[in-house]
């Protein structure tokens, strides 16, 4: 089945992955990006997701495009790391209105249109931190942690429709937003991990496509681990 996919921040890391994952199966993929050019091959579409302006337009353009969004992964996300006592309180609410408010807006734009279909996809990208904590990531984990009681609550309002709403929950994936992560942070976190090795964008983009595929069709409110075993126990 072909469907119209909608990832958020899918110009690069995980988010690109994914989008690729899903038009290598079919999929009518429309990814936004908020600076740069889009990436090769895909449409993309322009979109802050702090500007619920910009998200409506956005998903406005998917939709005449591709259709009504059928599969949302909610992945856009940043990090302003420092210890609570020196952090800006811009830098917190900057990470809570990115990572939470952000999807919280484009959950908003697509969900009406599932509800009618009486069918739907919806997947937020968490993080492991949202559920073990990290030093310097107050704004961070509490934006992650955010999305579960969110996706949560959403899986319960719209399961009678035939949504699901799942929470993907990476651990430390090589992509641009942990290369500035210490040496030193990294061996302790790889440490923590089984398979002691970082994950690849492509092996998050493995969760999101099972969650999107029919056989995923009784799995909602869930929160899949992609972390190589970080954090076991969470
Ligand atoms: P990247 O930094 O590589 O990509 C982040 C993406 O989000 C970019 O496309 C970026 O767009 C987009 N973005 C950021 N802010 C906004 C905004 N306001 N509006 C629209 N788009 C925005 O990170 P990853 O690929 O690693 O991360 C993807 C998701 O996975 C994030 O939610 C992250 O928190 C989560 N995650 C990542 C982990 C990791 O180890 N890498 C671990 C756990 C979770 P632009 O190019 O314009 O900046």
């Amino acid at each position: 089945m072909t469907r119209s996919v909608l990832i958020t921040g899918g110009n690069r890391g995980i988010g690109l992955a994914t989008a690729r994952a899903f038009a290598a199966q079919g999929d009518k993929v429309t990814v936004t990006y908020r600076s740069g050019e889009p990436p090769e091959g895909l449409h993309g579409v322009r979109c802050d997701v702090t500007d619920p302006e910009s998200v409506r337009s956005a998903v406005e353009e998917a939709r005449i495009q591709h259709g009504p969004i059928q599969v949302l992964v909610s992945n856009a996300g940043i990090t302003r790391d420092e210890l609570l006592v020196g952090m800006a309180d811009e830098d917190f609410r900057a990470v809570i209105e990115t990572n939470f408010l952000g999807a919280v807006s484009v959950a908003k734009q697509v969900v009406p249109d599932m509800i009618k279909a009486r069918w739907g996809r919806l997947i937020f990208m968490s993080s492991m931190s949202g559920m073990a904590g990290a030093p310097g990531q107050t704004n961070y984990a509490a934006s992650k942690a955010a999305l579960i009681g969110f996706t949560r609550s959403l899986a319960r309002e719209v399961g009678r429709r035939k949504i699901t709403a799942n929470v993907v929950s990476p651990g430390l994936i090589e992509t641009d937003m942990v290369k500035d992560v210490t040496d030193a942070r990294r061996e302790h976190v790889l440490a923590q991990t089984s398979l002691g090795r970082p994950g690849t964008a492509e092996e998050v983009a493995g969760a999101v496509r099972f969650l999107a595929s029919d056989d995923a069709s009784y799995v909602t409110a869930a929160i899949i681990p992609v972390t190589g075993g970080l954090g076991v126990g969470h």
